[in-house]
């Protein structure tokens, strides 16, 4: 076994954070039973909104299709249990689905029963591209790093480029998290399988399979998991532990030295970047035949009894999910989905785990705050910006409200990675007004969207109005020209026309 290639790290900015790892990581996964209820949320993913396809009191199976992809960008949602339908309903959900959002609830029958896919797995590598793309997407395939986009239309997307590698991303520099550690340790071979089709689909023969130089055991299995395998094509990279050098940009460049342009997409440098368990769930889709209904998430922080990684179905409520790791400690106080930096602050665990959780923390709250005081200029934000924007200067636009200034100062190339709220002197949440400013550009285009539509509806209906009067008009002449010339008979048709034509009117 070749030894794993170590890049000195070319990120500017970052932050070697503590990673409070070694808790969640002294045992295997572990799978947490059938609930007795599921709530799906019929939209796990970043583009339009799925549709129900199953209604109140019918019987579900295992892997049936619950929630089917409306639009060009979406994904199809699957039951993860078998059972009845007893409610499609909003429900509290977590992550940037709002507070609410519809949702299709089980209650599981307990018997498990899988549906039987007419189709038999086929021979990927005898598939076209085109098709191995429609079977991604038939397996409810997103991205499992949390940013949820849909794997399918991704690599539509990158097909459309020059892509030369295929980066598997198994770098997993969040603080608490290590539930892809885990998966790379328990399944590198359904990891690399993974990244076989995926290199299929997108007609390349090169990967890199990057780990972050803190995960021996996985850069070690991983390697054994290649050499059985004895494809040349995969290649095992080790990177140094630097936060957040796991967001695709930051790993395109460390990996490639490839810059990715402001505003544009590891596609245009030649790259497409997919999660390891994305890998992993492409393996279990496309040879297995079972469609993407569970995930590996870490349960983790001072508030939880007994820190683990867990296997558990998509629908299953964060509530069952702790209960079974052994319940809260008595520092419980703070519930995040996802990691300390970048997750969402939840205020009831009776949301359900979706596609993107890659990890439940429960803090002590005083752990991760501080009163927020005025801005002193150090400029300590912006040493360690991986985007090397001036945060201090965004803070001050965004509480102005000034968009074009927000713009120019590149606000949405910010990653969201809270590297700046870290080292802020002055407590200062910064990540959290760009999230929300963000947000504000974005209604903002959308609104501006909507009216310039409107214009065009608007103006087309005019000119369709202006076109029909004038072929009036034209007719009229027409007819009164013919009448000149016309006998009684004739007049008396041109007269019957007429009135035909104003009633019709
Ligand atoms: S949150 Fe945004 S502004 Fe702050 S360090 Fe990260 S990328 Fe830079
Ligand atoms: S780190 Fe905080 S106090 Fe220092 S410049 Fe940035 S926002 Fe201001």
């Amino acid at each position: 076994m070749s030894a794993p290639t170590y890049d000195l790290g070319k990120l500017h900015g970052g932050l070697r954070l503590p990673g409070h790892k070694e808790k969640s990581t002294t045992g295997p996964i572990q799978n947490v039973p059938i609930p007795s209820q599921l709530i799906l949320p019929i939209t796990q993913h970043v583009g339009d909104p799925a549709q129900p396809v199953v209604g109140i009191g019918e019987h579900v199976l295992k892997g049936q299709l619950v929630a089917k992809p409306e639009g060009a960008l979406g994904a199809p949602v699957h039951a993860s249990s078998s059972g009845t339908v007893v409610a499609i309903e909003p429900w509290p959900v977590s992550r940037r689905f709002g507070e609410k959002g519809p949702c299709v609830v089980i209650e599981c029958d307990g018997e498990d029963r899988p549906l039987e896919f007419e189709q038999a797995a086929e021979d990927y590598a005898s598939l076209p591209p085109e098709t191995l793309l429609a079977r991604i997407l038939e397996g409810g395939i997103v991205g499992l790093g949390g940013a949820v986009f849909p794997t399918a239309q991704k690599l539509m997307q990158a097909r459309t480029c020059e892509i030369d590698y295929l980066i598997l991303n198994g770098v997993e520099c969040e603080p608490y998290i290590s539930c892809d550690d885990l998966l790379m340790r328990e399944r590198p071979a359904a990891i690399l399988s993974g990244a076989q089709v995926l290199m299929h689909a997108l007609q390349i023969d090169a990967c890199y399979i990057v780990v972050e130089s803190d995960k021996p055991e996985a850069l070690n299995l991983l390697g054994v998991a290649l050499a059985e395998l004895d494809d040349d094509r995969l290649v095992l990279k080790q990177v140094p532990t630097i936060y957040p050098s796991g967001g695709e940009d930051q790993l395109v460049q460390l990996v490639t030295n490839r810059e990715v342009p402001s505003g544009g997409l590891p596609s245009d440098v030649g790259c497409l970047v997919q999660n390891v368990g994305t890998a992993a769930a492409i393996h279990d889709w496309i040879i297995n035949r079972e469609p993407l209904i569970s995930r590996v998430t870490t349960v983790t922080g001072d508030g939880i009894s007994n820190p683990m990684n867990v296997r558990a179905r998509i629908g299953t409520t964060i509530a069952d999910v702790v209960e079974f790791t052994g319940g809260y400690s008595e520092r419980a106080e703070h519930l995040i989905i996802g990691g300390p930096l970048t997750g969402k602050s939840v205020t009831t665990d009776r949301v359900p785990l979706v596609k993107a959780t890659n990890s439940i923390l429960v803090v002590f709250k005083s752990s991760f705050q501080g009163d927020e005081l005025a801005c002193i200029r150090c400029g300590d934000c912006a040493s360690v910006c991986p985007i090397q924007l001036l945060p201090q200067q965004l803070f001050w636009y965004a509480c102005a409200d000034n968009e074009d200034k927000l713009r120019q100062f590149g606000l949405l190339d910010c990653i969201e990675c809270g590297c700046c709220d870290l080292v802020c002197p002055s407590h200062i949440p910064l990540t959290a007004d760009f999230r929300i400013a963000k947000g504000r550009i974005r209604e903002l285009a959308d609104e501006k969207a909507r009216a310039e539509r409107a214009r065009h509806r608007f103006e087309a209906r005019n000119e369709r109005l202006e076109r029909e009067r004038e072929d009036r008009d034209a007719e009229l002449a027409r007819q009164k020209e013919s009448a000149k010339k016309a006998g009684p008979a004739e007049i008396a048709e041109i007269l019957k026309r007429k009135q035909q034509q104003s009633e019709d009117d």
